[in-house]
């Protein structure tokens, strides 16, 4: 991994924007559960700002649950294969399920966690949100319900997203040239 600074990342969505956007997420979410109750799950480590932000805007009752997957490793690309670190959930039948990701870029992750769930609970409702959207990746047919941007093919950090681990702490969402990263 290269050694990437702060000085190299260049701002896509700076924190007014992003807080504004998951008020409007928000807003559609509290208005299609109404007062049922919800379990949210997030995805560690991605969704962590996400989730955490989202849930305070959310007005219905409301669990979480944190879950950790992994698919990149050391590396600025999927290895192709999900990894569960931790899948540990409690019963999940008849409840509302929202499951908050950082971004969904090849599908794989959302389409191994929807698998997840299917397959092991009768929910009342499933639903994906996620921060980012890489449609142009896409590698399986899976979508999430809601999302808060959609972006090409960069390679972002920061507001939760990593690089080598670095960046999750940044308020806001940016990138670095691909020419830094190689
Ligand atoms: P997918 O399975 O959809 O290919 O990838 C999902 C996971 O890959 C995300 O939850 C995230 O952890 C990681 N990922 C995908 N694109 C990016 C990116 O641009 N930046 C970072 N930091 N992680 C990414």
């Amino acid at each position: 991994m290269k050694n990437v600074k702060l000085s190299d990342i260049k701002v896509l969505f700076d924190e007014t924007t992003i807080q504004n956007r998951i008020k409007e997420v928000a807003s559609k979410l509290n208005d299609s559960y109404k007062d049922e109750e919800v379990c949210v799950i997030c995805v560690l480590k991605g969704a962590v700002m996400f989730a955490t932000d989202l849930v305070k805007s959310l007005t219905m009752p409301l669990t979480m649950e944190f879950i950790r997957l992994s698919s990149y490793g050391h590396s600025t690309s999927t290895s192709g294969k999900v990894n569960a670190v931790d899948i540990k959930l409690p019963d999940l039948t008849d409840k509302n399920v929202l499951i908050v990701e950082d971004i969904i870029d090849t599908g794989l992750t959302a389409k191994f966690l929807l698998d997840f769930i299917a397959s092991n609970f009768r929910t009342k409702s499933t639903k994906f949100v996620s921060l980012l959207d890489k449609k142009c990746s896409r590698q399986v047919d899976v979508k999430s319900d809601e999302y808060c941007f959609e972006i090409d093919d960069k390679f972002v950090v920061g507001y939760g997203l990593d690089y080598d681990g670095k960046f999750r702490n940044l308020r806001f969402i940016g990138y670095a040239d691909k020419s830094i990263l190689k």
